[in-house]
């Protein structure tokens, strides 16, 4: 079984939990130290918690936090290379663990596998997480949809998918062209529709939990996201889950 909730989710800081048995992973930490620990314990978690923090690029809305927080807690943190270089995390007092891309690693009873996307970043991974039978599949921030995502994606039981914006949205904002250019672009982030298409190309039958996540509170309302994820799949709007800045999301269970 596999259960994940969201610290909160979006440009101004992201944090996912997933866990099985008594491994507790947080992904990415965006926050604050202070906030961090406030939005834990809305999930019933405290740091003690945690076997470690993984981390999916430097970005502030994902790294911004996970140094002092490993520090203070006495965390391992998992990163690329890439990620690790470009972070200039060097730090002898954090237990800093480098991993290959391509290289599926266990932690307890978890086992995870990295997977490279196109974004605007050193060495950009996401992950598919699996409990040996149940698969949670976690893709935000890529420019586009891949092969290699579809034939990993294919079949999951769970998954956490980026909706950034609308892309008519994304056109008409007064974000400046340069911007609006770098999001919507290969190594930006996914608009709806890409990821609606993401659904329609996959095997998606057994697919028992899907959140939307990194939604621009700009570009972006949940209702767009929810209707071109629920239109992709032919089910209900109150099947699909949307991840909140504020308030990410609450546990959901994959069994
Ligand atoms: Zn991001
Ligand atoms: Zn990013």
């Amino acid at each position: 079984m596999i259960r994940f909730a969201s610290l909160g989710s979006g440009s101004a800081g992201n944090a996912l939990l997933v866990e099985s048995g008594a491994t507790c992973l947080m992904v990415d930490c965006g926050f604050g130290q202070r906030e961090t620990l406030r939005r834990l314990a809305r999930l019933g978690r405290s740091p003690d918690d945690l076997a470690g923090i993984l981390v999916t690029h430097e970005h502030g809305d994902h790294l911004g936090g996970v140094i002092p927080f490993a520090r203070r807690h006495a965390l391992p943190v998992w990163l690329s290379h890439g990620t690790f270089s470009a972070a200039k995390a060097v730090t002898n007092d954090v237990d800093l663990r480098i991993i290959d891309s391509h290289a599926s690693f266990a932690v307890g009873a978890l086992e995870i596998r990295p997977y490279p996307v196109p974004h605007d970043a050193r060495e950009p991974l996401q992950f598919v997480f699996s409990d040996g039978k149940i698969r949670l599949g976690l893709l935000t921030d890529a420019g586009e949809i891949t092969r290699h995502m579809r034939d990993l994606l294919s079949g999951i039981e769970g998954l956490v998918l980026e909706c950034n914006h609308d892309a008519d949205m994304l056109a008409a904002s007064n974000y400046p062209a340069s911007l609006r250019q770098r999001i919507a672009g290969r190594f930006g982030h996914l608009e709806n529709g890409a990821a609606a298409g993401l659904l329609r190309e996959i095997d998606a039958s057994r697919l028992q939990q899907l959140v939307a996540a990194h939604l621009s509170e700009q570009n972006n309302r949940p209702s767009l996201a929810v209707k071109a994820l629920s239109t992709a799949l032919g089910c209900s709007d109150q099947d699909i889950g949307v991840a909140g800045q504020e308030a990410g999301f609450d546990w959901r269970q994959l069994a």
